[in-house]
């Protein structure tokens, strides 16, 4: 038993190969700017964050001005643009770490100017732009109000951008949609002309697969980075860079009309062989997979999951697994040999999407980073 107990192995050059897929795809004028908000996805912050700066990622995104400003700890001379609400008495901050924040309504501008302006500083900010999705920003044709942004002595305007809604669908009237919003932004932009609005950025994950033509400033990639694009999308070469795995804690046979764990949900008629796993929902292992016969990986072998999933642990059937012992790692999202657990799949099957389910193992999951295919550069973190 020399693993941890339950953990994520991340492999960070599959997060080097995604970043070139992603170059790849994009026009030659086109940058990333990495979204790396809910601790990378689950992936961890500093790590992922360090591992992009080393390819040449220079600009990024985040949630909330907690994550911007750990970033900023990070990388002291990086773009970091904060795509949500900031509370206004935090301005003080946003100047102190050299932060951008995204302005998104008349009244939010307002306050955060005239905070702006009685502490005396400068804030960078980006213009957000509802072009149809009705979650936040400045009406794409509400010009007026947009301009107005710019009359602030107290804001500096670095950007303009908007969210796409149903890039992640074939759909025809979705496919027709996001050309819908597409044309919006671009309108809002001619309306701007003469306006030095900054940089322009539209797309996240689906939007730079499915619409990899456009040629904005920037594109905003967040799950594709970590190889788990959701939703539907064109086939592209992209790696998993997560993969979770735990010890298994027990093997015992358990006797014909037992009941296995919580609830009492399952009893065989039969002895079966069961293994105890050091894993449960408390990892981000879901506990709605509970009862559905999840397979899971042991030995390069399936087995399947059996009775709830306990917030510590959970119990798998391996009667017919070949040689199991309790020195065995059993992988629950990942790959064994030629056999493989997606990430895609447990994440349909509790009725959500990778990213989702990726921010779950962020909280006390152990991580192990590697850099390399082979298994030998090990940081524990
Ligand atoms: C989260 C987010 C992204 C990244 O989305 P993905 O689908 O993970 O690529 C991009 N832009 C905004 C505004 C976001 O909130």
């Amino acid at each position: 038993m020399n693993h941890p107990r339950a953990w994520v192995d991340i492999h960070l050059n599959r997060l080097n190969h995604n970043v070139q897929q992603i170059n790849a795809l994009i026009s030659k004028k086109t940058k990333i700017m990495a979204v790396v908000k809910a601790d990378a996805y689950g992936h961890g912050l500093e790590q992922i964050v360090l591992s992009l700066h080393k390819v040449g990622v220079t600009s990024y995104a985040v949630a909330t001005l907690e994550e911007a400003i750990e970033v900023r700890g990070l990388l002291p001379t990086a773009d970091i643009l904060i795509l949500g609400l900031t509370p206004i008495h935090n301005v003080y901050l946003l100047a102190h770490h050299r932060l951008i924040q995204t302005v998104f309504s008349e009244s939010y501008v307002k306050s955060l100017a005239a905070a702006a302006t009685s502490a005396g500083i400068l804030i960078e900010i980006e213009i957000k732009v509802d072009t149809g999705m009705n979650r936040i920003g400045f009406a794409y044709d509400q010009i007026n109000a947009i301009k107005i942004v710019f009359s602030y002595n107290s804001l500096r305007v670095n950007g303009i951008y908007s969210h796409l809604s149903v890039a992640d669908s074939f759909k025809p009237e979705d496919v027709a949609f996001t050309q819908v919003q597409i044309n919006r932004y671009e309108l809002c932009l001619k309306e701007l002309d003469g306006f030095s609005y900054g940089r322009t950025h539209l797309q996240n994950s689906a939007g730079i697969i499915n619409q990899s033509h456009l040629q904005f400033d920037y594109v905003r990639p967040g799950i594709m980075l970590f190889g788990i694009p959701s939703g539907e999308v064109k086939k592209v070469d992209l790696k998993p860079v997560l993969e979770l795995k735990a010890s298994i804690s027990m093997i015992k046979t358990v006797r014909a009309e037992e009941y296995i764990g919580y609830g009492r949900i399952v009893k065989f008629t039969k002895p079966k062989k069961i293994a105890t796993v050091s894993i449960g929902y408390a990892d981000g292992y879901p506990r709605s997979l509970s009862g559905k016969g999840v397979p899971v990986l042991v030995n390069g072998q399936y087995a399947n999951l059996v009775g709830r999933v306990c917030m510590d642990q959970l119990m798998i059937d391996v009667t017919n697994i070949d040689g199991v012992s309790e020195e065995d790692q059993v992988i629950l999202i990942g790959t064994s040999q030629t056999k493989r657990i997606m990430m895609s799949t447990i994440a349909e099957q509790t009725h959500t999407i990778t990213n989702d389910l990726a921010c779950q193992f962020s909280l006390r999951t152990v991580r192990l980073y590697t850099t390399s295919n082979k298994k030998d550069v090990e940081t524990v973190v």
